[in-house]
């Protein structure tokens, strides 16, 4: 198994995000990715490299998933935050004003000239902070994902995207939950264009992965399933329904498993299998694992109750299917633990598979 990962992510590291009505310090914090890559290293789990892509491939990988004008506005948005006052150089960039989503209330095809505005229109939420090197680190990421995606492409039965931010919130021209280019989608869309035909997404990220059913909502050729705490009380809140089936030629295309937040091993194992099934059942030729450690017991945002050992199980029942699977590293909280949950799970895919 090859690990690609992030040489930037480091350049990422928020200060604060608007979190239950307070400015907190950030859980999505660099140090996540190091004891993963670390534990990886201690078990010399696989091989780690740097992603090696081209930089007009990337741009056109990116450009498959990502709206142009998003993609331009991420390019440029520290810039702009910079030049809107020369004293926000000492603050991350954060949205406090947005257009709401009736189209009678609010006109969100006319981007106002203020950066403090244009903000609003392309977050979802104030708890997904922008610096000086998001825009690197999320393009280095969005490398490792593609690199992922190759490495499959080229035989490996399995690769690994160890990146941050995260990616699984991001949508086609919006960014939030710590997210803001879609790894997991840009790896899919990838293995698409390589010529698998049918390319499944199964994200077990603690939260709904909103962005990646936007995505690929309208698509039959990309099934997505997610299994998540219910949105009733969880972040996302405003999407992952199981009553969320796809639309148009996408319609029996999208699977929402939500769970109730307590729920234990048990319980989630079997939304798993059903997952699992699903996957089995649309003749996937090739798997993408948004994989969110934030399922954990101790995880301090999260409410489920998986246990360190649980996820070496995860591993093996995911590498039953007998997929080309790509992983992309999404949330996960626990920063201590965050390393071996994470090569438990890549280790019981290895063992089984
Ligand atoms: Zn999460």
């Amino acid at each position: 198994m090859k690990t690609f990962h992030n040489p930037h992510h480091a350049l990422h590291q928020g200060r604060h995000e608007m979190f239950r009505g307070r400015l907190v310090a950030c859980h999505e914090v660099p140090a996540r990715l190091d004891h993963v890559r670390a534990e990886l290293q201690r078990r010399a789990l696989g091989s780690l490299h740097e992603p090696a892509i081209d930089d007009a491939a990337l741009d056109a990988a990116i450009a498959r998933v990502h709206d142009p004008r998003y993609v331009a506005f991420l390019a440029h948005a520290w810039d702009e935050w910079v030049a809107l006052d020369p004293s926000n150089a000492q603050r991350d960039a954060l949205p406090s004003v947005w257009p709401l989503g009736n189209p009678h209330a609010f006109r969100r095809d006319r981007p106002p000239a203020n950066f403090a505005a244009r903000l609003g229109l392309y977050a979802f939420d104030a708890g997904t902070p922008l610096m000086a090197g998001t825009w690197t680190a999320a393009r280095s990421g969005a490398a490792c994902a593609l690199a992922a995606a190759r490495a499959v492409q080229d035989g490996q039965r399995a690769a690994f995207a160890l990146t941050r931010p995260p990616g699984h919130h991001a949508g086609p021209d919006f960014f939030g939950g710590y997210c803001f280019l879609n790894n997991a989608a840009i790896a899919a869309q990838a293995l698409r264009d390589a010529g698998r035909a049918r390319v499944a997404v199964l994200d077990i990220d603690y939260h709904h992965g909103n962005g990646t059913q936007t995505l690929f909502y309208e698509r039959a050729d990309v099934l997505t399933v997610s299994l998540h705490g219910d949105p009733q009380t969880e972040y996302p809140f405003f999407l992952g329904y199981a009553d969320e089936r796809g639309a148009g030629p996408g319609e029996g295309f999208n699977l929402n498993l939500p769970l109730p937040r307590g729920t234990g091993f048990p319980a989630w194992r079997a939304a798993l299998e059903r997952a699992i099934r699903a996957v089995a059942d649309f003749r996937a030729d090739a798997l993408v694992v948004p994989m969110g450690m934030d399922t954990f017991e101790g995880d301090p945002i999260s409410g489920f109750l998986l246990r360190s050992a649980d996820y070496t199980t995860v591993g093996r029942l995911l590498a039953e299917l007998g997929l080309p699977t790509v992983f992309t590293f999404e949330g996960g909280y626990a920063v201590a633990e965050v390393g071996i949950n994470t090569v438990n799970l890549l280790e019981g895919f290895w063992q089984a598979a």
